[in-house]
């Protein structure tokens, strides 16, 4: 697939088709920008370009997509190609230096096939100091058919010696209306659930393109029916869907919708565009709810809410944090309006 299929990504794709182009392609780029915004992508498709078997057209290199060359690399399988990432299986994914030294086993013997030698060092934040001073070693004295791609979401956490052997590209996330179009296109879905899904995934492209449709549309449902009023006038139901949801490790998820069901109540408390809501389909249940909520008591939840989030991955007691979210939801919800304490 080639560049121009890439979403967005406008100035870093134009910087590199005219390095391209010009055969000014540097010897290390370091792609950074938010999560999931589609920098590994890019890094794939540019090493695709320059190492593509066809003969490249008036516009310059660019990937077929096609070509054994194209294929390989997105098997990573490609003698010329190399992509280095973090265990994510692990709780404290890290990039050791045993995955530098093989990366420079490799670096030091000539393109094989391909133009250049191409590695990818997705996530290269998650370097330990010990690997990141040994690809600095590398980076110092690259070899003429080399070619490092760094991508990181967080560049101020690579040592400053990295970064500067790197030329920088700055990912922007993609706008929404632009996320939508590309999953309309790509995912063939109806504009609604491309909006449900660019909302979902808050416009990361990369994420959006592989979320499961029916399954998000079906946890939507069921944790709207918790938050709805019906399940909110019963403490022993909202105690017994937390018991119920923490049993079955799902808290951090209803926690989520739960926080989505709070902003939408805000974003309609303060008369936002409704393209902005996650439930939009629920927008009469969220006006009619919104109308009788204090906005601080709202924005207090929401706050307290993402800070479970946080801190949801130290022995923060999941169920009771859902209990409590649930019971301030609907103290919120029957707060009559003359006795709404100022928070
Ligand atoms: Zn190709």
């Amino acid at each position: 697939m080639p560049f121009r299929d890439l979403i967005g990504h406008e100035r870093p794709k134009a910087i590199l088709r005219a390095a391209m182009l010009h055969d000014r392609v540097a010897h290390a780029y370091l792609f950074y920008g938010e999560d999931g915004i589609g920098k590994r992508l890019m890094a794939i498709r540019f090493a695709q370009a320059i190492n593509c078997d066809r003969d490249s057209g008036p516009d310059g290199p660019d990937a077929c997509g096609t070509c054994r060359s194209c294929h390989q690399i997105e098997a990573c399988i490609h003698p010329d190609f190399l992509l280095i990432e973090p265990d994510r299986e692990q709780t404290n994914p890290q990039i050791k230096i045993e995955h530098i030294r093989e990366l420079e086993s490799q670096i030091i013997y000539k393109p094989l096939v391909g133009r250049r030698k191409i590695c990818i060092v997705d996530e290269a934040d998650r370097m330990t100091l010990g690997a990141a001073n040994a690809l600095l070693k590398t980076l110092e004295e690259p070899p003429g058919y080399s070619l490092f791609l760094l991508v990181t979401s967080r560049p101020f956490a690579l040592p400053a010696t990295v970064r500067s052997r790197c030329q920088g590209l700055r990912f922007a996330a993609p706008a929404r209306t632009q996320v939508e179009a590309a999953l309309i296109l790509k995912r063939e879905i109806p504009p609604d659930d491309a909006r449900f899904l660019a909302v979902v995934t808050q416009d990361r492209i990369g994420q959006a393109l592989q979320t499961d449709l029916g399954a998000t549309r079906a946890q939507q449902e069921e944790f709207s029916t918790l938050t709805a009023a019906r399940s909110l006038e019963s403490i022993t139901t909202l105690l017994t869907a937390a018991e119920a949801l923490a049993r079955a490790d799902r808290a951090p998820e209803a926690l989520e919708w739960i926080a989505g069901w709070v902003r939408d109540l805000v974003l309609v408390r303060v008369g936002a565009d409704p393209d902005n809501l996650l439930n939009l389909d629920q927008l009469p249940a969220l006006k009619e709810r919104a109308r009788g909520m204090p906005l601080d008591g709202l924005l207090d939840l929401l706050d307290d809410i993402e800070a479970m989030q946080r801190s949801a991955t130290r022995n923060l007691n999941l169920q009771m944090a859902l209990e409590t979210v649930l019971l301030r939801l609907r103290d919120a919800a029957s707060a009559p309006i003359e006795t709404r304490s100022a928070r």
